[in-house]
């Protein structure tokens, strides 16, 4: 990754640690070039886009970046998460959709990175498309993060990579929903384990579909 862009995708705001970061931006770079596109689930300011974004450009494909830009349970107002300036005071309701923009705008990735602004799993009733890299790093709580999982990794082509964020082991280290979501992908015998890097896991779709 480019230094001036590394540096950019460290300072931009969101929940990811610089160590995670590259390790999905390297796994993104394993995708077929001029395959697929590649879909996350969660994209708050745009961190993540940035990292998976330049990946998806040097590899020629897009990525979706999908998120209702209203915030998790865990990001509404009295949680552990809530930033409360990402609150649009016209609605009431947070909106991270502007600063997503000026991120993807600043990163010069515009032409690579499409925001599919909605509710995951409608979105997920009605995708057909298949995905080189699934990344699930939406809602949290145990009903979005099994659902996002049941709706969106039947979509990872064989040979397609299933990248999961916050996956803690240890229940003192943070919520138990990606971890569970991630037992469960490695159970189905479906997908193998590549790489872990702090809470991310790299997975592989070894199945045909
Ligand atoms: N990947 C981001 C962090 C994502 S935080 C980064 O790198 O910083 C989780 C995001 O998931 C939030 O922005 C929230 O709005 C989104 N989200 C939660 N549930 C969702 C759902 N059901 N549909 C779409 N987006 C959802
Ligand atoms: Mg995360």
């Amino acid at each position: 990754m480019d230094q001036e862009l590394r540096a950019f995708a460290e300072a931009a705001r969101g929940f990811m640690p610089p160590d995670e970061g590259l390790a999905l931006h390297e796994a993104a770079l394993g995708v077929p070039a001029g395959g697929s596109p590649m879909l996350e689930i969660g994209s708050y300011c745009g961190k993540s886009a940035v990292y998976l974004g330049d990946a998806a450009r040097q590899r020629s494909t897009i990525l979706y970046a999908l998120d209702h830009h209203r915030g998790s349970e865990e990001n509404q107002a009295g949680w552990e998460w809530h930033e409360p300036d990402l609150v649009d005071p016209a609605v009431g309701k947070m909106d991270t959709l502007p600063l997503f923009r000026r991120t993807v705008h600043d990163a010069g990735l515009e032409g690579t990175v499409v925001a599919l602004v909605g509710d995951s799993i409608p979105v997920a009733t009605h995708w057909a498309t298949p995905l080189s890299l699934l990344f699930i790093d939406g809602g949290h709580g145990a009903e979005p993060a099994h659902a996002d999982f049941e709706h969106w990794t039947p979509k990872v082509e064989p040979g397609g990579l299933l990248v999961i964020h916050d996956v803690f082991p240890d229940p003192a280290d943070g919520g138990r929903p990606p971890y569970e979501i991630y037992c469960r992908a490695l159970e189905s015998g479906r997908f193998v384990e590549e790489r872990a890097v702090g809470s991310l896991r790299v997975l592989r779709r070894t199945d045909a579909v």
